[in-house]
């Protein structure tokens, strides 16, 4: 019997880090479902140059982050959805139970181990 609480928890708990993280470097676009970079706030209106081209490295830097954090966090927020299926923690090929261990590593894994997605 596979323990959806102990999945469920881990789970939230790391949509809430995700959450964070992505909420302190963009912010969603609710019109593509997508999260996007914003810029720093302007704090120092009187910056010079330096300042300047920092910030557009942060800038770019935070833009990938994001786009390696925001489908993360949707595999994340689908696989919460997910625990209510009655088809969760089956392989989608064979239909058995997919193994505890694999689940726990990554739960919103769709196959068991021998069905592993290449
Ligand atoms: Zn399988």
């Amino acid at each position: 019997m596979l323990d959806k609480k102990k999945i469920k928890e881990k789970l939230e708990a790391e949509r809430d880090t995700l959450f964070g993280e992505l909420r302190d470097m963009g912010k969603l676009n609710t019109d593509t479902g997508e999260w996007e970079a914003t810029p720093e706030e302007l704090d120092f209106p009187e910056s010079d140059q330096n300042d300047m081209a920092d910030r557009f490295e942060n800038f770019e830097a935070r833009s990938s982050m994001i786009k390696t954090l925001g489908p993360r966090l949707n595999n994340i927020l689908r696989a919460i959805k997910g625990l209510n299926r009655e088809s969760f923690g089956k392989c989608d090929v064979c239909k058995k139970d997919i193994e505890m261990a694999r689940l726990e590593a990554n739960p919103a894994a769709r196959t068991c181990k021998k069905h592993l997605e290449s």
